[in-house]
C-alpha cells in the first residue's frame, strides 16, 4: 500500500486533490472518485492523493458529491462575507 501511495504521488504531483494543498509523500492519503472503499482494487491511474482532512470531510461521499459540497460551503461563505459588508 505504501509503494503505491508512491506511485499515485509521483503520478498526480503531491497536490490535494480537493483543496489544491501541498502535500509531502507521508500527508498524502490515496482516493477515489467512488469513495474509500473503491480504493483497494483499483488501478493506479483512478486514483489520487488528498490531504488527511479532505478526506475525513469527504467521508463516504463519492468525489463529485464532495466537489459539489465543496462549491456549496464557498458559495455560502461568499455571500456571508457580502453580506457583512
Ligand atoms: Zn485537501
Amino acid at each position: 500500500m505504501a509503494e503505491r501511495r508512491e506511485r499515485v504521488y509521483r503520478l498526480v504531483g503531491g497536490g490535494c486533490a480537493y483543496c489544491g494543498r501541498a502535500l509531502h509523500l507521508h500527508e498524502a492519503h490515496l482516493d477515489h472518485e467512488d469513495g474509500v472503499a473503491a480504493v483497494a482494487g483499483a488501478p493506479d491511474h483512478e486514483l489520487r492523493c488528498v490531504c488527511a482532512d479532505c478526506r475525513a470531510d469527504k467521508g463516504g461521499r463519492t468525489g463529485s458529491e464532495y466537489r459539489r459540497l465543496r462549491r456549496a460551503r464557498q458559495a455560502q461563505e461568499m455571500l456571508a462575507s457580502l453580506a457583512g459588508r
